[in-house]
């Protein structure tokens, strides 16, 4: 089996071939002459394609998923929570979690071709249909319907889940960094948490290089556990302490 990275302004689509080749994110719009291109390059067309897996349905990842769709029959999986986005053309409004989010936000697409996925998945989708080892997880917090492809390999596509590095992956590629966007931020860790039990050690992200398990422990899981047994924890033993019931009298 192999993975195939192609970068798409700013953003890569991944290709996963075993018996058959499933596209992981489709890049944007704008740059469908490049996709076209990457997947000639290693000797495809849209036609060799059994599945076009959305990790999410922004127009980043999903911008050529309708155009797929509809010249070569390509099958579209979204989870069930993103479905709708996919089906209204139109980015969800998303919250911003850092200050360069708004200008990214101001630069980047925002409506995208729009159409009905063909497979709606929940927790899990196995690509074993699909002519490919791995299995589809659910791991919101980018978006709600966020997923992630988890390989035999201990190889992870994560989408949005994280980014390499910063300036769209120019600098630090391989840094792991939280990406500009999150529609529940809260639940990012919880699910990088999951990610790392289930055995994965390489994360390919949407935007950046290969990102480490090791590095994303150490600089992402475990920084987040500090914050929640530092001061917030106490603060609920606090609050805790101060409703004990007091028992006048006993002696
Ligand atoms: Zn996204």
């Amino acid at each position: 089996m192999h993975v195939h990275r192609l970068p798409l302004h700013g953003t890569n689509a991944y290709v996963i071939s075993g018996e058959h080749h499933v596209l992981v994110d489709t890049g944007p719009e704008r740059a469908r002459a490049d996709l076209l291109d990457g997947l000639a390059n290693i000797g495809l067309t849209g036609a060799d394609l059994s599945l076009v897996l959305a990790t999410h349905a922004h127009s980043t990842s999903i911008g050529n998923a309708a155009y797929l769709q509809r010249e070569f029959h390509v099958p579209i999986a979204v989870h069930g929570a993103d479905a709708p986005i996919l089906a209204s053309g139109l980015d969800r409004s998303v919250r911003l979690t850092d200050p360069i989010g708004f200008v990214m936000r101001w630069l980047g697409d925002t409506r995208f071709d729009a159409t009905s996925p063909d497979v709606v998945f929940g927790h899990t989708l196995s690509l074993d249909g699909f002519g490919c080892a791995g299995t589809v997880v659910h791991t919101p917090g980018h978006t709600i319907g966020s997923a992630t492809v988890v390989l035999p390999t201990g190889d992870a596509i994560i989408g949005d889940l994280l980014m390499g590095g910063w300036f769209g992956g120019r600098v630090n590629a391989s840094q792991p960094a939280r990406h500009y966007f999150a529609e529940v931020p809260q639940r990012v860790v919880r699910s990088l948490a999951l990610l790392n039990r289930l055995g994965v050690q390489r994360l390919h992200p949407g935007t950046g290089g290969v990102l480490q398990m090791d590095d994303v422990r150490r600089q992402i899981i475990r920084r987040a556990n500090d914050v929640a047994s530092g001061p917030a924890r106490a603060r609920m033993r606090e609050r805790r302490l101060r409703e004990e019931p007091v028992i006048h009298g006993a002696n």
